[in-house]
């Protein structure tokens, strides 16, 4: 059965708010089928549930992503593989388009805000939400040396021990006995976002993208969880935009790799694929700077987030309050431009730790359609005209994809 592609229009429709929990209401997105469900789901599904604070029934989150029992599941992340992205070029590649193609897997889950790598690893990895992890966007303020920290390496950052205090769902499940074993890179064996958001696993690491497929395969003939992480679609996606042939290449590799995967892997394992978030591609005629407009520099102390999801700093005795104004006054429909006080209440992050508060902006702001909020006074010239872009709510961005293949 095949999908159907929505215009893009629709695509840029932006979807607020994200809930967070095992239940939904009628007309909400998210609940159970979130990004922050897949690993508790994946838990209850091999025997060994893991509750979080926001997901207390594991066994409710595995009715509703269907995940089968398995003894030994492999959950893919193909770093943003939007589940629209992804449909979109599903002509260019068979093994993902022989699981989409299933109406199971034709239901997105969504993923967190901002739709970005850091604030999405946390959710994931402990099965929370950015409000308790403190990882709550690429860059943000570090309220302990007052300094934008940036978050994929933890440059200025607080220690990522220190900062991600929720039990990681691998951590969990290995204090079960349960084997996890992560294939990635050899670099990111110990990275601060490792450390912070996937502690716990046992790591394999290899150069090569096919070893690491091996090294999956191997670690799955024994019963538990196996994690594998594929990073270039997010890379080539944001270098050349989603839109282009390159980003198809970088598609198509991800897809010979998770086919071999599927050939190599022992009969009765459960594979899960997922992504962190998608991908828009950016229109460099929306393209805002905030250096060069008095109007939006004005009050504000700092610059956080991403280019599709600023956090804004009051200074000192400004009202964000009038900042928020002034930014409605000069945006108008391209952003939605929100109070932390607003977000927060709206559930944006998820339950919100007191120590996590300082760390968000005082003031949000969700860009639109495909226009981009960049600072040429801390972002290098390249970083400001990146072609594939992600962070704001639209559909695009948000939904991701639960594919299930059940070898
Ligand atoms: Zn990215």
């Amino acid at each position: 059965m095949g999908l159907d592609v929505p215009e893009m229009k629709e695509l840029l429709h932006p979807t607020l708010p994200l809930h967070y929990g095992d239940q939904i209401g009628e007309g909400e997105v998210g609940g159970p089928r979130h990004l922050s469900s897949v690993l508790p789901a994946v838990s209850a599904a091999i025997g060994h549930p893991v509750s979080t604070p926001m997901h207390p029934s594991p066994r409710k989150l595995q009715e509703a992503l269907s995940l089968p029992d398995a003894r030994s599941a492999v959950v893919v992340l193909v770093d943003g593989l939007g589940f629209w992205n992804l449909a979109t070029r599903a002509g260019h590649v068979p093994y993902l388009r022989s699981l989409l193609n299933e109406p199971l897997n034709q239901r997105p889950l969504t993923t967190c805000l901002p739709s970005t790598t850091v604030a999405a690893m946390g959710v994931f990895g402990t099965g929370t939400c950015p409000g308790l992890t403190g990882m709550t966007g690429y860059t943000q303020l570090n309220p302990e040396n007052g300094l934008i920290s940036q978050m994929i390496q933890f440059r200025n950052a607080i220690d990522p021990l220190d900062l991600q205090r929720q039990p990681t769902v691998f951590e969990q499940l290995a204090a079960q006995d349960v084997r996890v074993t992560s294939c990635g890179l050899p670099r990111f064996r110990d990275s601060a976002l490792t450390r912070a958001a996937l502690r716990g696993s046992d790591y394999r690491s290899a150069d090569h993208s096919r070893q690491r497929i091996m090294d999956t395969a191997r670690a799955a003939r024994e019963p538990g969880l196996t994690y594998l992480y594929i990073r270039d679609v997010d890379k080539v996606g944001h270098h050349r935009g989603w839109d282009t042939p390159e980003w198809i290449a970088a598609l198509e590799g991800a897809d010979s790799l998770l086919a071999l995967l599927h050939r190599s892997l022992p009969k009765g394992t459960l594979v899960l694929i997922v992504a962190d978030h998608g991908m828009v591609a950016a229109d460099p005629h929306q393209r805002i700077d905030i250096a060069r407009e008095p109007v939006l520099k004005d009050g504000v102390d700092l610059v956080g987030g991403e280019p599709r999801a600023v956090m804004l700093y009051a200074r000192k005795g400004t009202d964000p309050g009038a900042i928020a104004e002034r930014w409605r006054n000069r945006l108008g429909d391209l952003a939605q431009v929100m109070t932390k006080e607003k977000a927060i209440g709206a559930g944006l992050f998820g339950q919100v730790e007191d120590r996590v508060r300082p760390m968000i902006g005082d003031l949000l702001v969700l860009a639109h359609d495909r226009m981009t909020l960049v600072d040429s006074r801390i972002q290098i010239d390249a970083a400001t005209r990146l072609p594939g872009v992600h962070g704001s709510s639209t559909i695009l961005e948000t939904r991701i994809p639960c594919l299930i293949d059940l070898v």
